[in-house]
């Protein structure tokens, strides 16, 4: 099956299971997802498959993307923090429809992948850090809209939840009794923050604190 045919299979497939956004769609259309997989997993960039990335990381299904994504209800005039930007592809998606990305990654040796894919296609709105996401990112606060890509355990991180604008909506997964995890969506308004349980979901946990650089002393005696 051709490159073409593949992609117009997954963007019909999502268009089924309820992703009606044609700016979402078309943005999952015209991003090369292979450009964000290991060159093994390159023939399976267009099915809707969560796949390896390493550091026992995955890029998130097509569908968990695109409903994630469509449930943040983008503008172009929008800042949005991500949380989890392992690959780098939700954060390729989100730069097509909205103003700036700032992302934030615990693992530096998937960040520094992330951002050579960034450059290599041109995505100029997209501002990375290397960090602990729970803790938000404080200099850049508020965002319009927060997206957080691992499972938050029980609570939600409350340093997220205060750089979130008045307005703004936050898309997270979350485990809750029973270690299943579903998504939800939190709204600030001007009177407090209200929750909604959107559905069930599986995601790789959000862990605290980033990962240390490795430790070698440049020109330390072997
Ligand atoms: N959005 C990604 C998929 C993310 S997988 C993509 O499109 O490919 C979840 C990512 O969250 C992993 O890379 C993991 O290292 C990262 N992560 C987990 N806890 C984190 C934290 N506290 N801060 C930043 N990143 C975190």
């Amino acid at each position: 099956m051709s490159l073409q045919a593949r992609k117009i299979r997954l963007i019909m497939q999502l268009r089924r299971s309820g992703v009606t956004d044609t700016s979402v769609l078309g943005a999952i259309e015209r991003l090369p997802r292979e450009a964000f997989l290991p060159p093994a997993f390159h023939d399976q960039a267009w099915e809707d498959k969560a796949l390896p990335i390493g550091e026992g990381q995955t890029i998130s299904r097509p569908l968990v993307v695109a409903q994630m994504t469509q449930a943040l209800e983008l503008t172009d005039r929008q800042k949005v923090l991500e949380i989890g930007t392992g690959s780098g592809y939700q954060a390729a998606v989100l730069s097509r429809l909205c103003r700036r990305v700032y992302t934030v990654e615990r693992h530096r040796p998937l960040l520094r992948e992330a951002e050579a894919r960034f450059a290599a296609l041109r995505l100029h709105n997209i501002t990375t850090r290397h960090g602990d996401g729970m803790r938000g990112w404080r200099e850049q606060a508020p965002f319009d809209r927060i997206i957080v890509t691992a499972a938050a355990q029980r609570e939600i991180p409350e340093p997220l939840t205060n750089q979130l604008a008045v307005g703004g909506i936050m898309i997270l997964p979350m485990e809750g009794r029973g270690r299943a995890q579903s998504v939800w969506r939190v709204r600030r308004t001007e009177s407090g923050l209200e929750r909604e349980e959107l559905w069930p979901t599986r995601f790789v946990p959000l862990l605290p604190n980033a990962v240390p650089e490795a430790f070698s002393p440049a020109g330390a005696p072997a």
